[in-house]
Parts: structure tokens; C-alpha cells; sequence
């Protein structure tokens, strides 16, 4: 069968994603688990969106609104974009994979950081690309590096903000002068999976910048800050035009019912989601003494999580975590062997893990 695939597909290697709660309880004998691998918001998404699933859930029986349209109204008025500009996806990551389907063509160059989110260079791959990547310099954006691996052969730059697992952001001042250098013919993808956890007032508006540059698609998610993950979906904001193509590539039925219903109810709670992020900021904080009373360094985030150097091999650390039932992310596979990134969790999850470590080191 291998033989009969795409020769592109043995270049991808397989996405590893956090281990399940589950799965864990299963293997170890635990009774108890914490995920604190994936960046989930570990109390769910709103009450009301909760409600807003149930009723949803009386409808499963009908196909769902292939064009979005409630959500799709109440986002466009929320970001002042027209309609049209928006684009909803089985997650934020299906949004990559079709702007890569629409646009990047074989022998295409597409520009990725090292270490960044996985998911771009296999949706790359996929589509045959040729990937020039730009390590990281002190875990930032090095954009003059970037800048210079732009060619005309360019069709995608890929720009994690804040990325991950870095957790940093670029400035307002950064991406315009990054949109300068690029050409009209290159598209910037700016992923913003994390947009609602940064407080920095000179963070990018990138929605802003769109209607200067029309060569930037903009991608945010439900699964993070929002809390619904396990209903995958997430949106693009860009031109009419952009939107228009990566429309031709996108399965009709690609968001199922319960995930709009419950996009739209968290829309529609914001207070809900300033006292969470409040919350997260303030266990950020807790977490960073906590991990320096461990005489440990960490990267300091803007996100809901942390890298942080244990100064030995991490698959060691998250093995030994992973036995008293905490479930971290060893950074091995980006190339940070000695790091481990862990997402902020509830108090108790934290002080948990913080223990657990402190037994181990
Ligand atoms: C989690 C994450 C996403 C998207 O997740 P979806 O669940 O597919 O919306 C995208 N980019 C980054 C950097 C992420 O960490």
C-alpha cells in the first residue's frame, strides 16, 4: 500500500498530540490524571455555552448550517469585518491545511520558525512545498532572518503569534515592518490560536493591518482560551477574495452543529472569559515562584503556557511526571531536549504538579 501513496506523505511525520486523560489512567493504573499537555482551559468553556450544546444536541439529526450563518453574523459584527471576510474550520488547523490546499502549489517555498506549531510544516508537506525554516533567536521571531529567506518562489509565511510553543508574541511594530518586505504575492498567515490570553498593549492588530494588506489571513480558535476544544472549531479572517478560495477547498459540512451553537453562546459571555483570563494570569504568576523555588528557569509567556529548562533530558522529567499521573509535553521533538512546556491549569492542578516535580528533581 505504501507504494500506491502520495511520495510526498512519507516526509510528514505523524502528529503526536498530548496523551488523553484516559488513556493514561489505562496504562499506569492511575486513578487520578492532569493534562496539563495541550493548552485546554481546564475549566470549560461558559455555563451558557453548556446550555446552548443541550439544545443543540435536540438537532443532531439534521446536517448543520454548512455557511455558519449566526455564528458567522455575531463574529463579523464583533471583529467589524464583513461576512464575507470570515471563514470557520474543524478547528483553527483545518484553516491551515485548506489556506496550504488553495494556495501553495508544489515547489512553492513556504517560511516556518524553529521551533514552532507542528501543524504547519505538514500541511506544508502536504502540499508539497518546499519549507525553508528560520530558527528562533532567544525563543523571538528572528524577522530579518525571514526576511531574507524571502524569494519569488515565496507563497507562505507562516507567523505563530504569540507561537507555541515559545509562548511570545510580535508587535504591532514587528509584523508591519515584516509586511513591508513581503510581497503582494506572498500571503502571511498570522496564527493567533492564543489571541485572547495577551494583555501587551502593543501587541499586532492584525485584523487591522488586513485592510492595508490584503495578503494576510489571520487565524483564531474556540479551543483555548474558549474551552471547546473537544468540539473543534476555530475561524480565518481575510480579504473576500482569499476567503472565496479557501471556500472551494472546504468540505460543506466542516463545523458540526453543537460547536457553532457553543461558539456563538461564548461569543456572547465575555465576561466570562475576562475573569478566566484574569484567573490564568494570575496562576501563570503562582506557577513562575513555584518553578524558580525550584532553582528552575522558564521562558516567560504571554499564554496559558510555559516552557520551562529542567537542565537534563525532559523525556526523563515527563516520564517520571507522567508516573504520578501528570501529563506534560516533552519539547524533544522541537529541539528543546532539555525543556518541557506545561500549560497553566487550575490552582490545585498546579500545585500538584509543582509537587510532583519537586519529588522528582
Ligand atoms: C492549539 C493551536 C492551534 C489550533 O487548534 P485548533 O484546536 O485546531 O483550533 C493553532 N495554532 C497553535 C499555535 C496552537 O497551539
Amino acid at each position: 500500500m505504501r507504494s500506491l501513496a502520495q511520495n510526498t506523505i512519507f516526509e510528514i511525520q505523524p502528529y503526536v498530540p498530548g496523551r488523553p486523560i484516559e488513556e493514561v489512567k489505562r496504562e499506569l493504573g492511575l486513578k487520578s490524571v492532569i493534562k496539563l499537555a495541550s493548552n485546554e482551559n481546564p475549566y470549560g468553556p461558559c455555563p451558557k455555552a453548556l446550555k446552548a450544546i443541550c439544545r443543540a444536541a435536540q438537532q443532531v439529526n439534521r446536517y448543520p448550517d454548512g455557511d455558519c450563518y449566526d455564528l458567522r453574523q455575531a463574529l463579523a459584527q464583533r471583529l467589524k469585518v464583513s461576512s464575507r471576510q470570515l471563514i470557520f474550520g474543524n478547528g483553527s488547523d483545518e484553516v491551515i491545511v485548506l489556506a496550504t490546499r488553495a494556495f501553495v502549489q508544489k515547489g512553492d517555498e513556504v517560511i516556518i520558525a524553529q521551533p514552532s506549531f507542528l501543524i504547519y510544516a505538514i500541511a506544508a508537506k502536504l502540499a508539497a512545498a518546499k519549507i525553508k525554516t528560520v530558527p528562533l533567536k532567544n525563543f523571538y521571531y528572528d524577522l530579518e532572518g525571514m526576511k531574507r529567506c524571502l524569494t519569488a518562489k515565496t507563497k507562505m509565511v507562516f507567523l505563530g503569534n504569540p507561537d507555541n510553543p515559545s509562548g511570545q508574541y510580535l508587535t504591532q511594530d514587528d509584523v508591519q515592518g515584516f509586511m513591508r518586505a513581503v510581497s503582494p504575492r506572498t500571503l502571511v498567515f498570522i496564527d493567533e490560536a492564543y489571541y485572547e490570553y495577551v494583555q501587551a498593549p502593543d501587541y499586532v492588530n492584525s485584523v487591522g493591518l488586513l485592510k492595508k494588506h490584503k495578503n494576510i489571513i489571520v487565524t483564531r480558535t474556540f479551543s483555548k482560551m474558549y474551552g471547546l476544544a473537544g468540539l473543534r472549531i476555530g475561524y480565518g479572517i481575510a480579504h473576500e477574495e482569499t476567503i472565496d478560495c479557501l471556500n472551494r477547498v472546504r468540505e460543506p459540512f466542516n463545523v458540526n452543529s453543537l460547536a457553532q451553537a457553543a461558539a456563538l453562546a461564548c461569543l456572547n459571555d465575555p465576561l466570562y472569559y475576562q475573569d478566566l483570563a484574569r484567573e490564568i494570569a494570575r496562576q501563570r504568576k503562582i506557577l513562575y515562584a513555584g518553578i524558580e523555588r525550584l532553582g528552575l528557569k522558564y521562558v516567560a509567556s504571554c499564554t496559558n503556557f510555559v516552557l520551562i529548562d529542567m537542565g537534563r533530558p525532559a523525556g526523563l522529567v515527563v516520564r517520571a511526571l507522567l508516573a504520578k499521573g501528570v501529563i506534560v509535553r516533552d519539547m524533544s521533538p522541537w529541539g528543546l531536549g532539555r525543556f518541557i512546556r506545561v500549560t497553566i491549569g487550575t490552582p490545585l492542578e498546579n500545585k500538584r504538579f509543582l509537587n510532583s516535580l519537586k519529588g522528582i528533581l
